[in-house]
């Protein structure tokens, strides 16, 4: 099977900016986000589940999952939120690992938010963590979303300390500094990846 990398890190670290380099560098990428979307899709396994639990007023008019009415629906609602994480936690897991077997790169870079938190990081072979300071996580986010500061400090405070997700992390790339240097920590990291790789499967 397939040498996965699980890519990682706090709100607005750049995880997104650096699974494009990777990509640029024509490695796959399965993206949780994308995934996580996938599952409750119209038609899917996932939304029937959801419709049957929660009733038709958790569709939009459109028939598409109603995120803010889940939301609401669970937000004070412990037990509802843990049925939720119990329906689609596995759905996720599998759909991931299914794109996962299907990419034809050396190896795949799984993009995942919460690698740590959800205990994803036990799905990949090697986890790359993107680190910059919560002073620059609070610039960059707000400048991107056009957010309060306060909105993403709570959004920091609710995942995964910066200290704990280096300690856990094998790899780190530093992305306090210019896109040039990111490049070239990318590039480093996609050399040692195609190596582990190819030992892997040797
Ligand atoms: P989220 O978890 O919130 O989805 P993310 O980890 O995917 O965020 P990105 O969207 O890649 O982060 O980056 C956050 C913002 O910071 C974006 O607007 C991006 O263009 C910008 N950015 C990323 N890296 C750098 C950098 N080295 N210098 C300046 N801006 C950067």
């Amino acid at each position: 099977s397939k040498f996965v990398v699980g890519l990682t890190g706090g709100i607005g670290s750049g995880k997104t900016t650096v699974a494009n380099l990777f990509a640029a560098e024509g490695v796959a990428l399965v993206d949780a986000d994308i995934v996580a979307r996938e599952v409750v899709a119209p038609g899917s396994k996932g939304l029937e589940a959801i419709v049957t639990h929660f009733g038709a007023e958790i569709l939009t008019p459109e028939g598409e999952l109603d995120r803010a009415k889940l939301r609401q629906r669970i937000f004070s609602h412990p037990k509802e939120r843990e049925w939720l994480n119990q329906l689609l936690h596995p759905m996720i897991r599998q759909e991931m690992l299914a794109q996962v077997e299907k990419a034809t790169s050396a190896y795949v870079i799984m993009v995942v938010p919460l690698l740590f938190e959800n205990g994803l990081d036990r799905l990949v072979n090697r986890t790359l963590v993107v680190d910059i300071s919560p002073e620059l996580q609070i610039n960059r986010t707000v400048k991107r979303d056009n957010v309060d500061a306060s909105q993403v400090n709570n959004i920091i405070s609710s995942q995964c300390s910066r200290s704990e997700k280096l300690a856990r992390a094998d790899d780190i790339i530093d992305n306090q500094g210019e896109i040039s240097t990111l490049k070239r920590e990318v590039l480093a990291l996609h050399q040692r990846y195609l190596q582990l790789s190819g030992t892997d499967n040797a």
